[in-house]
C-alpha cells in the first residue's frame, strides 16, 4: 500500500515537472511570437515590418475610453455585395483562422451570430508575411478590429452568412481569448442535420455539444447563430406583449416576490425565513394582481420572475421562470379574457413572423421547424367536447380529472387535423381541477369559468374568471385544504366591494419554445434554474 502511494507520488511529481517544462516551453514560444508580430514594437526575426503599425494587439491604455477617434464602424450582418470595393471597418470575434503557408491565412470574423470571412493575402504595401503570422496566431473567440476592402468572390461561400469576403488591410487583436476554450462555438451551432449528414458523407463523427455542457459554458453557447436569434425573438414577445396591452389601456404593475405564509396552494414553493417570519417566493404574482384590481386599476399586467419548487424533471418545468400575467375587470362574461388572449396573440405572432424572419431562419437553421398553424380567430373547444374527441378517438380519460402531458399532446394532433389549427384555447375545465380562486361555472358547479391555452399540444396559459365574493373565496380556500389565516389580507381585500374580473398567465419561455417547436424549455430559459441547477 506504501509503495503504492510513493510511486504514484513519483509519478506524479514527474508529471508535475513534465507540465512546468512544458509550460516554460509554451511561455518562451509565446514571448518570441508576440516579439515577433508585435505592431507596437514593429520588430520582427524577420527584420523590421515597414507594415508594422497595421497590425498587432491593442494595448490595454488605448482601451481605456481615452479618446474618440471618429472612425465609422460597419456591421458583419450589414455586409452586403452592395459594399463592393469599399473599405470598411468591422469588430467581431476570430470564430477561426486558418493558415495557407506562411502567405495566407483566412479569418471567420463574427458578430452577433453573423460571420464574414476575411483574407490576409501577402503583398507589397498591404499584408506582410509577419502580418498573416500574427493573424494566424490569434486565438479562436479572441476579438479582432478588422480594417479590409470588401471584395465579392465568384463562387458562393459556404462557411460564413455574409456572401462577401474582406480583403484585410489591418487587423488588431482587441483581447485574446484563452487558447483552450471548452466548448467550441461552431460544435455548438451545428444542427443534428448536419452532423448526419457529414458522416454518411465522411464516415467522420463531428463533436455534437449536449445541452447539459451548454448551459455550464452558456456565455460560449449564447454566441450560436440559433441562440442569438431565440433571445432575441424572446424580447420581441415580450414587447409585443407589452405593446399590445397598453394599447388596450392596460398598465404594468410590480408585485412582491417576497410572500408571507406558505403557499397560495396548487404548486410547491421555495420557503424561506423572512425576520423569523414564515415566507416564500411567489409562485404568481396571482393573489397581488388582483388586489390590485380591488384598487380600481381595471386593467393590469405583471412580467416578473416566477418561483415553483415542484420536483418537475421534464422538457417544459423550471424552478423560475417568467410570468407574463393579466388581470382585468370583466363586465359579463370570462369570454371577455379569452377575446383578449386571442387578439394578443394573433397579434403577437403576426409580428413575429413579419419582423423577426431573420432570426425565425436562424433558429431553424439549427433547429428545423415548420412555422406555428393559427386561426384568425382563435378556435374555442370547451372541456366536454374535447374530451369527446379523444373518447371518438379511443383515449380513455376521466371526464372530470385533469389531463395529462400525453393526452394534452394526443387532443392538440386532433385538433389540427379537425381544425388545421396548432394554437386553441380549452375552456369550461373541471372545478376540482383548478385553483381555489376559480370562479364555478353557474349552470354546473362541477365546472369552473377557466381555460387553457396550448401551443403544438402544450399548456402555454392557464386563465379564469375569479370568484369576487369573499365568502365564496373563503369556502372554496378552505374546501381545496388552504389555512385562510395565511391569505387573510388577500381575502380581506374583496370585503370592501370588488369587481367582476378575471384574468391569465402565461409563461414567456414556453411560448418562444413552443413558437419555435423546440424541445427543451432550458433552450429559451437564458440561465436556466430547474432542481439540478442553480449555476451559471
Ligand atoms: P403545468 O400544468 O404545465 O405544470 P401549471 O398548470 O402549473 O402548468 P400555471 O401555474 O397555471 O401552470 O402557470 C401558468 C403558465 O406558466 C403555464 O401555462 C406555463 O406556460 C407557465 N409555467 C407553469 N409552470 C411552469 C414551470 N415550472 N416552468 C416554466 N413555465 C411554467
Amino acid at each position: 500500500m506504501e509503495q503504492e502511494q510513493q510511486s504514484s507520488q513519483e509519478i506524479s511529481k514527474k508529471a508535475a515537472k513534465k507540465e512546468a517544462a512544458k509550460a516554460e516551453k509554451l511561455r518562451r514560444r509565446q514571448e518570441a511570437a508576440a516579439a515577433a508580430t508585435s505592431g507596437v514594437a514593429g520588430v520582427s526575426i524577420e527584420g523590421p515590418d515597414p507594415l508594422a503599425s497595421n497590425y498587432g494587439d491593442i494595448p490595454i491604455n488605448e482601451l481605456q475610453s481615452k479618446s474618440i477617434s471618429g472612425r465609422v464602424w460597419t456591421t458583419v450582418s450589414s455586409l452586403t455585395v452592395e459594399q463592393k470595393d469599399q473599405s470598411v471597418l468591422v469588430r467581431g470575434r476570430a470564430q477561426a483562422i486558418r493558415a495557407v503557408g506562411k502567405k495566407m491565412a483566412f479569418l471567420t470574423v463574427r458578430e452577433k451570430g453573423y460571420t464574414v470571412q476575411c483574407v490576409l493575402t501577402v503583398a507589397p504595401d498591404a499584408v506582410s508575411t509577419q502580418m498573416v503570422k500574427f493573424a494566424a496566431g490569434i486565438s479562436k473567440e479572441s476579438i479582432v478590429d478588422i480594417e479590409g476592402i470588401v471584395t465579392v468572390p465568384p463562387e458562393a461561400i459556404k462557411g460564413a452568412s455574409q456572401q462577401v469576403e474582406v480583403q484585410v488591410r489591418k487587423i488588431y487583436c482587441v483581447n485574446r481569448a484563452a487558447n483552450v476554450l471548452p466548448i467550441n462555438v461552431e460544435d455548438a451551432a451545428r444542427s443534428d442535420a448536419e452532423i448526419r449528414r457529414h458522416l454518411e458523407e465522411t464516415g467522420e463523427q463531428l463533436v455534437r455539444v449536449n445541452q447539459d455542457t451548454r448551459l455550464n459554458y452558456r456565455i460560449l453557447d449564447m454566441r450560436t447563430h440559433a441562440n442569438q436569434a431565440i433571445f432575441r425573438l424572446e424580447s420581441h414577445v415580450l414587447n409585443l406583449f407589452r405593446q399590445f396591452l397598453l394599447n388596450e389601456d392596460f398598465f404594468e404593475i410590480i408585485t412582491p416576490k417576497l410572500t408571507a405564509g406558505t403557499s397560495e396552494g396548487g404548486a410547491a414553493v421555495f420557503k424561506l425565513e423572512y425576520k423569523k417570519q414564515p415566507a416564500c417566493l411567489a409562485q404568481s404574482p396571482q393573489l397581488h394582481k388582483q388586489m390590485a384590481i380591488c384598487g380600481d386599476f381595471g386593467g393590469v399586467f405583471v412580467v416578473g420572475p416566477v418561483f415553483r419548487a415542484e420536483d418537475s424533471y421534464t422538457h417544459r418545468h423550471l424552478c423560475e421562470f417568467t410570468g407574463l400575467d393579466v388581470e382585468m375587470e370583466i363586465k359579463e362574461h370570462y369570454s371577455e379574457v379569452m377575446d383578449i388572449v386571442d387578439r394578443l396573440f394573433v397579434e403577437m405572432f403576426d409580428k413575429l413572423n413579419e419582423k423577426c424572419q431573420k432570426q425565425l431562419e436562424a433558429i431553424g437553421g439549427q433547429y428545423p421547424f415548420k412555422p406555428l398553424k393559427y386561426l384568425r380567430k382563435t378556435l374555442r373547444l370547451t372541456f366536454e367536447e374535447g374530451i369527446q374527441m379523444l373518447k371518438d378517438a379511443g383515449v380513455e380519460v376521466d371526464p372530470l380529472g385533469d389531463l395529462n402531458t400525453e393526452t394534452e399532446r394526443t387532443l392538440g394532433k386532433l385538433v389540427a387535423e379537425k381544425y388545421g389549427t396548432e394554437f386553441y384555447i380549452l375552456h369550461r375545465y373541471p372545478l376540482a381541477v383548478r385553483p381555489f380562486y376559480t370562479m364555478p361555472c353557474a349552470d354546473n358547479a362541477a365546472y369552473s369559468n377557466s381555460f387553457d391555452v396550448f401551443i403544438r399540444g402544450e399548456e402555454i396559459i392557464s386563465g379564469a374568471q375569479r370568484v369576487h365574493i369573499p365568502e365564496l373565496l373563503e369556502s372554496r380556500a378552505q374546501e381545496c385544504g388552504i389555512d385562510v389565516k395565511t391569505i387573510s389580507t388577500y381575502i380581506d381585500s374583496f370585503r370592501y366591494g370588488a369587481p367582476p374580473h378575471g384574468g391569465f398567465g402565461v409563461g414567456l419561455e414556453r411560448v418562444v419554445m413552443l413558437f419555435c417547436a423546440l424541445d427543451n424549455i432550458r433552450k429559451t430559459s437564458l440561465f436556466p434554474r430547474d432542481p439540478r441547477r442553480l449555476e451559471p
